[in-house]
């Protein structure tokens, strides 16, 4: 497994392999790798000749207020597991490799950017766009993987591709949560064991709304209100926000219909978690 740290090796090693018509696969991570990282890189490693994942903890994505200084990290690990699951390279940039003094350019995919995550994240989105283009044109790989635990995400990276019609496919990938239904995360691990315990709301108050829907509720606000009541209960959990939204514009919905996204996030303590559940209604 090759080790990069910079875009010029990368681009070399990459040059070489599309000589020999190699069909690549990129898995882009911010690293402290856990099993829903690896369902992505044994996707890719399917499909692919060369699988590249590349571990970057991206400042431009963080808020002045939030945790890039504290975002886990354990690049020995990660590089461990990576070695493990065939990973052909790591893409493992500096910072400064990666902007260097002096970048004015960025990518923003408008409205999608500006809601959910985004109303309260305000240049989260820019920055996710930013650094995911630039790593698009570092790697030029045929696919790309994305979890659809950010469904949001996932839904911009799909927009940008078509919008810059960049010849890069797209592949969600389920959510991998742990045996109680959390969501898995790198910010899991900030959790104490009583806010973990506490963070169980999130993925049990989706199950509750799931189930409320599945027996024919259409009302939004009925399944919003069920879900801010529950979520309320648990003392350590703040709502961020509980939108039930169209899974294309992420327009807010009154009635539940077509492909809808139920998407939350919660502070549990002073962690903010998010997780999802999308679903096409039968017409
Ligand atoms: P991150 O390192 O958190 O930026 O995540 C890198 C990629 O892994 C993103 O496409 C995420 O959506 C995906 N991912 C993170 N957690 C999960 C999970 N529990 N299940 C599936 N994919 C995930």
């Amino acid at each position: 497994m090759i080790i990069s740290k910079t875009i010029g090796t990368t681009r070399k090693i990459i040059h070489e392999w599309k000589q020999q018509n190699a069909f690549l696969g990129l898995v882009p991570t911010m690293g402290f790798l856990h099993e829903g990282h690896v369902s992505l890189i044994r996707e890719a490693r399917k499909h692919n000749d060369k699988v590249v994942v590349s571990i970057f903890v991206n400042p431009t994505q963080f808020g002045p207020n939030e945790d890039f200084k504290n975002y886990p990290r354990n690049f020995h690990k990660d590089a461990t597991l990576c070695e493990k699951e065939k990973v052909d390279m790591i893409f493992h940039p500096e910072v400064e490799e990666m902007y260097p003094e002096h970048t004015y350019t960025h990518v923003d995919v408008h409205q999608l950017g500006e809601t959910l995550c985004g109303a309260t994240r305000p240049g989260h989105f820019r920055g996710v766009c930013t650094v995911v283009s630039k790593l698009f044109n570092i790697v030029s790989p045929e696919r790309a993987y994305f979890g659809e635990k950010d469904a949001q995400q996932l839904i911009i990276i799909k927009k940008l591709v078509q919008d810059l019609n960049l010849p890069i496919q797209i592949i969600p990938c389920p959510t991998v949560r742990e045996e109680n239904g959390l969501a898995l995360s790198s910010r899991n691990s900030y959790l104490s064991p009583n806010e973990q315990l506490a963070a169980l709301v999130i993925p049990k108050s989706l199950e509750l709304a799931k189930e409320r829907i599945l027996h024919g509720e259409t009302k939004a606000e009925t399944i919003r209100s069920l879900m801010h009541e529950n979520i309320n209960k648990v003392p350590l959990a703040t709502i961020d926000y509980v939108s039930i939204v169209d899974a294309q514009t992420l327009n807010p919905i009154e009635i539940i219909q077509g492909h809808v996204l139920l998407a939350v996030a919660v502070y549990i303590g002073k962690t903010r978690l998010i997780d999802n559940f999308q679903w096409q209604m039968e017409a």
